[in-house]
């Protein structure tokens, strides 16, 4: 093995993004937790494998990720990005290939390894312990619609939490502002007691410590590119979303959603208001670029070229891109080296694509500065998961950095200081962390 790829499998990484079970959910699925609980993303290759069948006649055909159809797609994925996590994960976690004789074996395995275990030991296990991710940035859990929101004791004390509630980035009707006026206790009958709400909402979460950053999901649900309209015009929309869903004693009164073009000048104020808050609060912003999870996803909106006038606009702010944004993951690397305050953050891609993020990490160490990229982030549910997409990770920044050395790009303590700053240092300053 060359030094670099034992420096490399041997460091801590940071993980710019999780989405993991709280304890308490994590408690919840305990006794479920099988060989399918490995798959993370696999999942999705599964339902794509398995074609067309499922769409057609839903009630016919079992679930993708029924025993039996696992048993039955897992060899054409077993190669892909994905299906090569789970691979690794069965093999470093257990010493076992992920094959359909060893799903028994795997379920053994793993309800071994979490047995006479608190959740915290088990996230300490292998979050800590065997995948070294030092320090996470978790999502999904400061959000407003989440009940357990401000619950304390829900994941480990390495990690810190992003806000999100990308439904004000599409909304066709009052739900997400009614979501918002739970939340704050308060309620908003103005465009400008939407935007305050929104901002108490931030304050209650900056005020528990635990805030990292501003975390814009919104490419699930529309395109990036963000309009600049005016207060008139945003309240206009505000008025007309209101009024379309006026609740009386449960009933709807004025019926129906307005459309998402008639909303969009109003979702676009608010991004405009969390850019501002992220700007006086110098509060980095993640956003979500390219492909997207899951599928039938719109991604002709999701290239981060869309956000150049955001870039543009908000100088001051520290922009966190997710996913390569791959399949644009060269673009993503002249982003990142024009815009001084563009981060290019290789999280999840790893899995979706290998071999495109090994080209897009080489082509972004020729062109960007190495303390503007951030090699890993699991983004899985699972603590058990990010082994595999670690290791992967890892296995991938190692062959890039051999390659440097061996072209003559760089020696071998460059290649060192750039694997320590791309897997933990840079996140760890970006983030305001100690180690
Ligand atoms: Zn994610």
């Amino acid at each position: 093995m060359s030094d670099i790829r034992e420096f490399v499998l041997n460091h801590d990484l940071f993980c710019h993004h999780d989405h993991h079970r709280s304890f308490q959910e994590f408690d919840a699925g305990r006794e479920h937790y099988d060989f399918r609980n490995l798959l993370g993303y696999a999942s999705d290759d599964l339902v794509t494998a398995n074609g067309t069948a499922t769409a057609r006649s839903p009630r016919a055909h079992p679930a993708p990720t029924d025993r039996d159809r696992v048993r039955l797609l897992w060899p054409k994925i077993r190669a892909t990005g994905y299906g090569r996590a789970v691979v690794l994960g069965a093999r470093e976690l257990f010493g076992l290939e992920y094959t359909p004789e060893n799903f028994d074996a795997i379920t053994e395995a793993l309800q071994v390894s979490i047995r006479g275990k608190s959740a915290p030991q088990v996230y300490e296990h292998f979050v800590h312990e065997r995948a070294h991710n030092r320090r996470t940035i978790q999502d999904f859990k400061y959000d407003i619609g989440n009940p357990a929101a401000l619950q304390p004791d829900t994941h480990p004390t390495s990690y810190r939490f992003a806000f999100r509630f990308d439904e004000i980035m599409h909304m066709v009707d009052a739900g997400p502002i009614e979501v918002v006026e739970r939340f704050v206790d308060r309620p908003i009958h103005s465009l400008g007691q939407m935007v305050g709400a929104l901002n108490l909402a931030i304050d209650r979460f900056r005020d528990t410590g635990l805030l990292a950053s501003i975390k814009i999901g919104m490419a699930y649900g529309r395109d990036l590119v963000v309009g600049n309209p005016t207060q008139a015009e945003a309240e206009r929309a505000f008025n007309r979303i209101r009024s379309r869903n006026n609740f009386v004693g449960g009933i709807q009164q004025n019926g129906g959603a307005v459309n998402a073009v008639e909303g969009r000048p109003l979702c676009d104020y608010l991004f405009h208001a969390l850019m501002q808050r992220a700007a006086d609060e110098d509060l980095p912003v993640q956003i979500h670029t390219g492909y997207l999870a899951g599928h039938w996803g719109s991604l002709a909106g999701a290239r981060a070229s869309h956000l150049i006038p955001v870039l543009e606009r908000y100088r001051n702010v520290r922009f966190d891109l997710f996913h390569a944004s791959w399949p644009w993951a060269s673009e993503l690397g002249a982003l990142a080296k024009n815009y001084p305050n563009v981060w290019a953050d290789m999280c999840w891609a790893w899995a979706m694509n290998p071999t495109e993020s090994a080209r897009a990490l080489s082509e972004w160490l020729d062109a960007v500065p190495y303390n503007k990229i951030f090699a890993y982030g699991a983004d899985t549910s699972l603590p058990w998961c990010n082994v595999g997409y670690s290791l992967q990770a890892k296995i991938g920044i190692a062959r890039v950095l051999e390659e440097k050395i061996e072209a003559g790009y760089m020696d071998e303590a460059t290649a060192r200081a750039v694997a320590a700053a791309i897997m933990l240092e840079n996140g760890l300053e970006f983030y305001r962390l100690s180690g």
